[in-house]
């Protein structure tokens, strides 16, 4: 739950990107704009928008395809958002999922006190303005719901305040009905809401969520080897989707933030302008949850192996992370404002998605839009890619902004049809990142790109 709170570094050549700038091509571009904005919003909450959602589902599919569909012993659940109140009871939540916050009697600033610089809880002092702070209080953060709708007979439940629950919920009816044995894994992805009272950071800390978790069952005796494995492979995964590889790590998690049950929990971390942030945890969770859902519902999850007829207590691998937190630190990852130079007179915004992840694919240009052999040709073209793949055409303004406007929001590829294209139909593919130009028979095109926006993770 804590944050470090070092002065963040800029390694290589590339300075942090200031959240406003994120914000800003966010809203400009149509990737995400703040909920309800024409009431004045409400904090904490955000909608995504054409180029967002797209985004989003890209991040989610991948994530889906390299955790259940690329391993044998993964399965996938959708659970509902909305679960027995019991449940909330038995995980620990009703009672202790809480954040203790003080208030700076001055400025009247309130604050998380894991995430207060220690020097300032020590003194006891505001970390803006130096004045005195309130005792710390307890905040409850699970939103509260109702179901039915006779008053006196509804029933008080929850909003989910993290996704794996549904996971232990339905792990017994996953093992009865799919042939898996353990070890295995559940997979979810999920909305997760909570009444977070210091939202903030754009995305990074919403009160309605998406959460991605792995949990993995073992055998006690093989929890080690199971753990190490997840570990990496969750490094590498985000590894993998980043350019700057520098500015991810491993925090362990100190004695004092340990569950009871836990031997050891690792925070990987990305480092931005804000400093170095949990981005996914990994967490031994040992038989917590399968023992207290039993105990709760009075119902035995323990599991009996097939061969040796050994029963026990499955232990379980936890890796947990956000959709949110994935979109915000790829755009910021991403993100570059690049000068003036010999290839473009006039500097350029670009973000250095990766190509797979990106929106848009490619973007379908005619030279000029008055011609109309090549508009016919390009939207020919477009038709024929978006089959494929999420292509876009555009005839509005002159070649080089089109190019930019792309740029801008990620398209690794942008086809131009031009007069020579009438006579020879080859086009020219331009590649986002280099500004690399080649050209291509049309017919070759959709086998080109798709080569290069395919999923690529070693699985
Ligand atoms: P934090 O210390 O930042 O509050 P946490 O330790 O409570 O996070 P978990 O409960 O372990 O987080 O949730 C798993 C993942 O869900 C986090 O690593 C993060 O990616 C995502 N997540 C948690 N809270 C939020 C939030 N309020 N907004 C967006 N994503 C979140």
């Amino acid at each position: 739950m804590t944050q470090t709170q070092e002065q963040p570094v800029s390694t290589g050549d590339t300075p942090f990107v200031p959240i406003e700038k994120i914000v800003s091509l966010c809203k400009r571009r149509g990737f995400v704009y703040p909920n309800s904005e024409i009431y004045g919003g409400v904090s904490g909450i955000y909608d995504f928008g054409p180029l967002g959602v797209e985004l989003r589902n890209n991040i989610r599919r991948f994530w889906w395809w390299s955790m259940v569909q690329t391993n044998d012993n993964v399965v996938g659940i959708e659970g509902n958002i909305i679960t027995h109140p019991r449940v909330w009871e038995a995980s620990g939540h009703v009672e202790n999922f809480v954040d203790r916050l003080v208030d700076c009697k001055n400025c009247k600033r309130r604050f998380r006190v894991d995430h207060l610089p220690e020097e300032n809880l020590r003194q006891n002092k505001c970390p803006v303005c130096g004045g005195e702070l309130t005792e710390p209080r307890k905040f409850n953060l699970m939103m509260e719901t109702y179901i039915g709708v006779v008053e006196g007979e509804r029933m008080k439940t929850y909003l989910r305040g993290e996704a794996c629950q549904n996971i232990y919920l339905d792990y017994d009816n996953v093992l009865k009905s799919s042939r898996v044995a353990i070890p295995f894994g559940i997979c979810q992805i999920g909305k997760a809401f909570r009444n977070e009272v210091t939202p903030g950071n754009f995305l990074f800390r919403q009160r309605e969520f998406e959460q991605w978790d792995l949990q993995f069952f073992v055998h006690p005796s093989e929890m080690q080897q199971w753990f190490d494995y997840w570990k990496e492979r969750r490094f590498e995964w985000y590894k993998s989707i980043i350019n700057h590889k520098d500015r991810l790590r491993f925090r362990p998690h100190g004695a004092d933030e340990l569950a009871h049950y836990a031997k050891q929990a690792f925070d990987v971390e990305y480092q931005t302008i804000l400093g170095w942030q949990e981005w996914e945890g990994i967490h031994w969770r040992q038989d917590w949850d399968l023992s207290r859902h039993s105990e709760y519902s009075g119902q035995d999850l323990s599991y009996t192996d097939p061969e040796t007829k050994e029963r026990y207590m499955p232990w379980i691998v936890e890796t947990s992370g956000g959709v949110d937190r994935t979109f915000l630190n790829l755009l910021i990852d991403a993100y570059e404002e690049e000068p003036p130079s010999g290839k473009d007179k006039e500097g350029r915004t670009v973000l250095h998605l990766n190509p797979m992840l990106a929106p848009i694919k490619v973007a379908v240009l005619p030279l000029q839009k008055n011609k109309e052999e090549l508009v016919a040709t390009a939207k020919e073209l477009h038709s024929k890619l978006r089959r494929v793949m999420v292509s876009q055409y555009d005839d509005v303004a002159n070649i080089g902004r089109r190019y930019r406007r792309q740029d801008e929001i990620g398209t690794p590829f942008c086809v131009t049809i031009d007069f020579t294209t009438l006579e020879d139909q080859t086009v020219t593919v331009r590649e986002r990142d280099s500004m690399s130009q080649i050209r291509l028979h049309m017919n070759e095109v959709p086998a080109y790109l798709l080569e290069r926006v395919r999923w690529d993770y070693k699985v």
